[in-house]
């Protein structure tokens, strides 16, 4: 008879008591040390019945590390911070614009106290919640109200509905897109109650093809900026003034998708040029929406500006309730909104514009300084240099502009056949480190895009506790 047939796993209540376990059950309570526990001795049962496990493996103390490690694991965060060195500033997957310190404090402020969130201060009676910003919308984009909402895509939807349902919406056949994640216009279209009145061709519309699809039927014109693709050649659009005299012309309102949209001019920080929301209203459309977490730089949510008239229409709609914000949105934007009263500073406050207007020579330099740090950890059968990038501002703005950067290209020293795998392993590797690392491969190597790596301590901590699998 071997020794092991007499081994019995420790009870639970023996263990509850030991003193490997009092400081578990103090720190991740009673309970949920009690399920874990259950749980393990469950799954050793049959092994210690096999005689597979020795008296050490089944001792208190063991047991007690591995449940440790288990309960430690499941009270960690599903919600991680990463650094994403991907070269895409405005990651719709991880999380778009980082919130300026002002926003923070403003987002601090909503969790932790009751505000006037719908409460007018000045009269004591029920406030209105869209006239914390109103004033600074205003200010910054010369609209004469605003609404809010969730989400661009929300905003799109709600006007559409408001202003268009049971009528014809035209819109010109080169803007039906697809933006990620199932937005697709003709769907949101068709949620929102308005049939579709496509004209024109992909590549040329013209004004006399919105003019020939008027009818008593219609109700709106809409016109959306083609955020992920370019049209590039043998094209036509219609400019939005003359589009929006059409319009009027015929007593409908011109609504004006911006995706992004910006509240300046950024060619001012030598960045591609993208519509200001300002000039699409000089530009006579009645009603603008955008991102306020694409260019703009701040939280989630989507903004929804225009004529008084059609924004008391919008506010009305009972789907305005179901989509709209909360009182930590609404506590960031005004912080975002408020520095953009002083454009002159607005690249070092605003985390998404400093990062974007990041100089490449800047971004190089910590190329260089990084990689014999990255060269020492990852050893022999990996090349590391730091070499200049082409980045994107991502979430759809200028899909084809590149923002020069600079990266640590890590290539592998293997043979061509056995690339591939050593490329997603250290790419896995990067992922499971304490805060994980993004990068893309592109080229038979793995490029590490340092513009958004600002965190350098951080990042250069955790280095040593990198093992990539062989
Ligand atoms: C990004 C985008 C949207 C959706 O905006 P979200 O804020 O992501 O909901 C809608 N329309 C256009 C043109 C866009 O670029």
């Amino acid at each position: 008879m071997s020794a092991s047939v007499a081994l019995r796993l420790p009870s639970i209540d023996g263990l509850l008591r030991h003193p490997a376990c009092l400081p578990l059950a103090e720190r991740y309570g009673r309970e949920a040390l009690l399920a874990s526990l259950r749980q393990l001795l469950d799954e050793l049962r049959s092994s210690v019945l096999n005689g597979q496990l020795s008296a050490v493996e089944i001792s208190p103390e063991v047991l007690a590390g591995r449940v440790g490690e288990r309960l430690a694991q499941q009270q960690r965060s599903q919600v991680r911070r990463v650094f994403n060195l991907t070269g895409t500033v405005l990651h719709t997957n991880l999380g778009r614009a980082l919130l300026p310190e002002e926003a923070i404090e403003a987002v601090q402020m909503a969790a932790r106290y009751p505000l006037n969130l719908e409460f007018d201060l000045a009269s004591g009676k029920r406030g209105d919640r869209d006239d914390l910003i109103e004033g600074l919308i205003r200010e910054l984009t010369g609209a004469e109200a605003v609404t809010v909402v969730n989400n661009n895509a929300a905003a799109v939807l709600l006007t559409l509905n408001s202003l268009g349902a049971r009528k014809e919406g035209i819109i010109s056949r080169g803007e039906l897109i697809e933006i990620g994640g199932a937005f697709r216009i003709p769907d949101i279209m068709a949620r929102a109650g308005v049939r579709l009145h496509e004209v024109g061709t992909t590549n040329r519309t013209h004004a006399r093809d919105y003019e020939a699809a008027i009818s008593p039927r219609s109700g709106l014109i809409m016109r959306v900026h083609a955020s992920n693709y370019s049209i590039e050649g043998f094209t036509a659009r219609v400019a939005t003034a003359e589009l929006a005299e059409l319009a009027h012309r015929h007593g409908l309102p011109l609504l004006e998708d911006l995706g992004s949209g910006s509240l300046l001019d950024l060619t001012r920080w030598g960045l591609p040029a993208e519509p200001t929301v300002r000039q699409a209203l000089l530009d006579g459309a009645d009603i603008v929406t955008f991102s306020g977490d694409k260019l703009l730089g701040g939280p989630q949510a989507g903004l929804i500006v225009g004529s008084k008239a059609l924004i008391a229409k919008i506010k009305k709609n009972p789907l305005k309730r179901a989509l709209r914000v909360d009182k930590l949105t609404l506590a960031a934007l005004e912080a975002v909104l408020g520095l953009y009263r002083d454009p002159d500073r607005l690249a070092e406050r605003l985390p998404s514009l400093r990062l974007l207007t990041r100089p490449q020579a800047d971004i190089f330099s910590q190329a260089s300084r990084l990689q014999p740090a990255m060269a020492e950890v990852l050893g022999e059968s990996w090349q590391v240099s730091a070499v200049q990038a082409l980045g994107m501002i991502g979430s759809g703005s200028q899909p084809v502009a590149r923002l020069p950067s600079a990266a640590l290209c890590l290539r592998p020293q293997v043979s061509r056949r056995l690339r591939g795998r050593h490329l997603l392993n250290l790419e896995a590797a990067l992922r499971a480190l304490p805060i994980p690392v993004l990068g893309r491969i592109d080229d038979d190597a793995l490029w590490l895009d340092l513009r958004q790596l600002d965190d350098e301590p951080a990042w250069l901590a955790q280095l040593p506790l990198l093992q990539v699998a062989q």
